[in-house]
């Protein structure tokens, strides 16, 4: 089993407490590898076998990397995956004191979070926050991560809920809010949290216009099992992808196709943000690409129509005590590879074509590779695949690899399956 991409997918995970971590932290990987930053407002020139990246929001990323070959003939060769997990947003004056007491915060859940994973956790808060500048149109923005286990949400005991075992139910104003301390003080009560950041910055909490701070698991990632084949970390759906992606653009060798991949930000809340999948973000980048390299607007709809894209989210796995939960013939399992995801109603984008291209690659790549389908009496879930086929015309596929506790605080991969994963990545963009 080749665990050092598994470990090194932890590593990234613990340095991204929230979707902006995780882009600074994509960021540094990048510039370390000799990709170039581009600001959106300046002219580009581009060149053939240039490395380059823009970041949107501080919390999505495009990085590309320029083919040898004729751009409008070989095509964009992209990955898409996204950047934000299920977790709670603080909300605006979030300091709530109980029986003149204990504080609390005030949040709200952000996404589709299975709560109950949420409980006797020791958390912390990472976001970002917007600091008084001279100029009302720029606020200094900075990223914050308050380093230390700092709340945590208590559970009711059992003994004044019996059916805790059998019959749970939360609500999201009441049953989750984290708690903060125990205050005497009546000095102590104001702006608790807003002071605590500033206190991290080593700003005046006063400077603090607005923030975007969200709830995160204090503890660390780890690799477990009898023989080491697990990951368990919080936020794999879908910092995995972002990071087999990342890693898969930084060590495949050149190739004749430009590599492109997206980590787009809001898919757990539905991508509908200038950040989200369901932006134009994706298409105006890659339109600039063609007219930086000189070419024009036709060009850019030639090379559209050689593209493909990989749309690459955390899939399920049939899970060892629910067996009945998945579909009576395709059952994928962790370690035995990546997952194409198939839906009759078109929730993923995988057709009989772009399905056969990513099992083509993968048997290029040396990788095994599962299909997972709903059971026709479920659901199931959908992905930036399908909201990015509405803003481009690319064949795509949706594939992933196989969790266990998928939106659970902490999640559950295969190590073997993070390698398959960068393992067919790698060849998807150095093919030719
Ligand atoms: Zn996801």
């Amino acid at each position: 089993m080749n665990s050092n991409y598994a470990k090194d997918l932890i590593n990234f995970i613990d340095a991204s407490p929230s979707q902006f971590h995780a882009t600074k932290e994509a960021e540094e990987r990048l510039l370390k590898n000799n990709f170039v930053k581009l600001n959106k407002g300046d002219k580009w020139n581009l060149e053939k076998g240039g490395k380059y990246f823009i970041t949107n929001n501080s919390s999505s990323l495009v990085a590309f990397e320029i083919g040898s070959g004729d751009i409008t003939q070989e095509g964009f060769r992209l990955i898409g995956s996204h950047t934000d997990s299920p977790t709670f947003r603080v909300k605006p004056n979030p300091d709530i004191i109980v029986e003149n007491s204990y504080v609390k915060l005030n949040t709200e859940m952000y996404g589709g979070a299975l709560v109950s994973t949420w409980f006797d956790r020791p958390l912390s808060i990472a976001g970002r926050v917007s600091l008084r500048t001279d100029d009302p149109l720029k606020p200094e923005e900075r990223l914050v991560n308050v380093d230390k286990d700092l709340l945590i949400i208590p559970s009711l005991c059992i003994h004044m809920n019996r059916e805790a075992n059998s019959n749970s139910s939360f609500n999201n104003q009441i049953h989750l809010l984290p708690v903060l301390t125990t205050v005497n003080e009546e000095l102590e009560k104001d702006n608790m949290l807003i002071k605590i950041m500033a206190k991290e910055l080593g700003v005046d909490y006063k400077d603090i216009l607005d923030f975007e701070v969200y709830l995160y698991v204090r503890q660390k990632g780890s690799i477990i099992g009898l023989n080491d084949e697990f990951v368990s970390v919080g936020k794999l759906d879908n910092l995995a992808m972002v990071h087999a992606s990342l890693t898969g653009l930084i060590e495949s060798t050149p190739s004749v196709a430009t590599k492109v991949i997206i980590a787009n930000d809001n898919e757990e809340v539905g991508s509908m943000t200038k950040q989200g999948a369901n932006s134009p973000m994706l298409k105006n980048l890659l339109e600039r690409i063609i007219l930086g390299l000189g070419l024009t607007r036709e060009d850019f709809h030639r090379t559209i129509s050689n593209s493909f894209i990989i749309s690459a989210d955390m899939a399920h796995s049939i899970h060892p005590n629910y067996l009945e939960k998945a579909d009576p013939t395709n059952r994928p399992v962790v370690n035995k590879g990546p997952v194409i995801k198939i839906s009759a109603s078109c929730s993923y984008t995988s057709d009989g074509v772009s399905s056969a291209i990513y099992r083509a690659v993968c048997e290029k790549a040396g990788v095994p590779y599962q299909t997972f389908v709903n059971r026709s009496d479920l659901r199931g879930g959908s992905t930036i695949g399908p909201i990015t086929s509405q803003q481009l015309d690319i064949n795509s596929v949706d594939i992933g690899n196989p969790v266990l506790g998928m939106h659970s605080a902490r999640e559950l991969c295969g190590v073997q399956d993070h390698y398959y994963m960068i393992e067919s990545f790698k060849t998807y963009f150095s093919y030719k």
